[in-house]
C-alpha cells in the first residue's frame, strides 16, 4: 500500500506552497488507494510555536484533504535517542563542540545546502560531558554501508552522495531541540510505513543524508518524489520567513478572508496559479 506523508514544521504559517504540496502527497495516496498522513514536526526548540498545529489541520480540511494524523516529533524523541546511541554504538558519531563562528571562519567547501563542515572536531579529543552537538562520520559511514543509490519517481535512480553534505549534525548541542531534522524524519518515516517520500525539491539534498542513516538503521527503503518548488515573482521559493505566510499567500489568511479552499487545491492540480505565482524546476539543491 503506498503511504505518503506531509510533515510540516510549526514555526509559521503555512503557505501556498505548502498547499501545492499536500496535495500532490495526498492525491499520490488517493489515486493508489493509499493513506495520507500528517506529521507535526515539532522539535524546533524556541521557533516551535504549537499553537499553530490546529491551523494546520484546519487549512488541511478547508482545502478539502482527509488525511490520518501520525504523532509529532516531540512525542518520539526518546526514539531518536536511542538511534543516535545505536550509532554512537557503532563509533559513527563524534562530539563536536565547534561553535558556528568557529565553523564559518574553518570552512572551506560550499555544500548543496549551504557550508561543509571542514571536520574539525573529528579527530579531537572532544570531552563528550560538555556542552557539545554530535555529527556523523560520514566517510566511515559510507565506508561500511558501500554505495547506496535511491529513487525518485520524477528524477530516477541517484547515487547517493552524503558526502557532499559533510559531517551533518544528529543530535544538536541545543538540548531542546534532541534530533535534528535528518535523524527525525527518517526515523519517523520509517515509523510511519511511510512508502512514498512526497515533499519540495529544496529537500532533495537531504535525501542522500537520509538515505546512508536508513542504511546505517536498518530502515527500509521508501521511494521519493521530489516536486518542483512554487517561487513568486522574483523567482525565490516561497518561504514563511519572508512573509509568504502571512500575507495574502498565506493559507490561513485566505481561509479567514472567505476564499474557497476546495477550488484553490483544484486550481493548485490544474497548474492555475494566482499572479505572480509560478512553478520552477529549476530551483533547488539537486544533487
Ligand atoms: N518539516 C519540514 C518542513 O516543514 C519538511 C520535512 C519533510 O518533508 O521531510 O520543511
Amino acid at each position: 500500500m503506498i503511504v505518503t506523508r506531509f510533515a510540516p514544521s510549526p514555526n509559521g504559517p503555512l503557505h501556498l506552497g505548502h498547499a501545492f504540496s499536500a496535495v500532490v502527497a495526498h492525491d499520490q495516496a488517493l489515486a493508489a488507494g493509499g493513506r495520507f498522513l500528517l506529521r507535526i514536526e515539532d522539535i524546533d526548540g524556541a521557533r516551535s510555536r504549537p499553537e499553530l498545529a490546529a491551523e494546520f489541520r484546519a487549512d488541511l480540511a478547508w482545502l478539502g484533504l482527509e488525511w490520518d494524523e501520525v504523532p509529532p516529533q516531540s512525542a518520539r524523541v526518546l526514539s531518536y535517542a536511542a538511534a543516535a546511541a545505536r550509532l554512537r554504538a557503532m563509533g559513527l558519531l563524534y562530539p563536536c563542540r565547534c561553535t558556528r563562528a568557529e565553523i564559518a571562519r574553518a570552512v572551506r567547501a560550499e555544500g548543496p545546502d549551504g557550508p561543509v563542515y571542514p571536520g574539525t572536531c573529528r579527530a579531537a579529543d572532544v570531552d563528550p560531558a560538555g556542552d557539545v552537538a554530535w555529527r556523523l562520520d560520514v566517510s566511515e559511514a559510507l565506508r561500511r554501508t558501500g554505495p547506496l543509490t535511491w529513487v525518485d519517481q520524477l528524477h530516477g535512480e541517484q547515487q547517493a552522495r552524503p558526502d557532499l553534505a559533510g559531517d551533518v549534525v544528529l543530535v544538536r548541542k541545543d538540548r531542546a531541540t534532541p534530533a535534528s531534522y535528518h535523524l527525525a524524519a527518517t526515523i519517523d518515516d520509517a515509523a510511519d510505513g511511510v512508502t512514498l517520500v512526497t515533499r519540495g525539491m529544496d529537500l532533495f539534498a537531504a535525501t542522500h543524508v537520509h538515505r546512508l542513516l536508513q542504511a546505517l538503521l536498518g530502515l527500509p527503503m521508501p521511494t521519493w518524489h521530489h516536486h518542483p518548488l512554487l517561487v513568486d515573482e522574483t523567482g525565490r521559493k516561497l518561504a514563511k520567513r519572508r512573509g509568504s505566510g502571512t500575507r495574502d499567500l498565506g493559507l490561513a489568511a485566505r481561509r479567514r478572508a472567505g476564499e474557497d479552499g476546495r477550488a484553490l487545491a483544484d486550481a493548485l492540480r490544474e497548474g492555475r496559479l494566482p499572479a505572480g505565482i509560478s512553478v520552477s524546476p529549476g530551483i533547488g539543491a539537486k544533487p
